[in-house]
This record gives C-alpha cells, sequence and structure tokens, in this order.
C-alpha cells in the first residue's frame, strides 16, 4: 500500500513542514533534520527511498519526542524508529510516496 506523504504533519499542537532538501547531508551533517522553533523535518533528497522512509520515521520521533516531552536520546530515538520502520514496512508492507514533496535547494 502507497502512502502519500503530505507537505504538513501535525503532531500535538503544531504542524511541521515537511522538506527534501538537496545537499542537505552536505551542508548539515545528517540525513535528516528536525526543526522545532521552525517547526520543519527536511530530509536529504538524494537518499534512497528506503533510507528516506526511515530518516523520515526517525525525525518524526523527534517530533513526537519534543511535542510531548518523552525526552528521548539520539540511541533511544533511533531504536525507536527502526521498530516502526519494521513495523510499517516490513510487517504491513507500507510504502511512501514521496511525489507531492518538492525538492528544495
Ligand atoms: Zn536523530
Amino acid at each position: 500500500m502507497k502512502i502519500k506523504i503530505p507537505r504538513e504533519i501535525k503532531i500535538g499542537l503544531y504542524p511541521y513542514s515537511v522538506e527534501a532538501i538537496s545537499q542537505l547531508k552536505l551542508n548539515e551533517g545528517c540525513w535528516g533534520v528536525s526543526n522545532h522553533v521552525r517547526r520543519k523535518i527536511k530530509i536529504d533528497s538524494g537518499l534512497p527511498l528506503l533510507e528516506r522512509n526511515q530518516t523520515l520515521i526517525h525525525e518524526l520521533i523527534h517530533v513526537i519526542s519534543e511535542s510531548f516531552r518523552c525526552s528521548l536520546d539520539e540511541d533511544n530515538a533511533e531504536r525507536l524508529a527502526n521498530g516502526m520502520g519494521e513495523f510499517l514496512f516490513d510487517n504491513l508492507g507500507i510504502e511512501f510516496d514521496w511525489s507531492d514533496i518538492p525538492t528544495k535547494e
């Protein structure tokens, strides 16, 4: 089943915009970034699809942690993201469709 990634994802009180950024890894040193002040989730547009999907889950875990004050550290965010990824992608067979997310510089 394909699920279209929306341009905005509302977690807690606030909508976060989802953006695919070219050269994010080169410029910011990571495949994904969540900014809780600007309420943006940025994912490197150059990532292969599976890694891009997993990176979005990882950043969403950070947003959920921030929104609901879970205080997850990086290692636990990664563990939860891996578990969610296995459930969504490996068990349910969900695929993410990024066609609504424009690539920005
Ligand atoms: Zn992280």
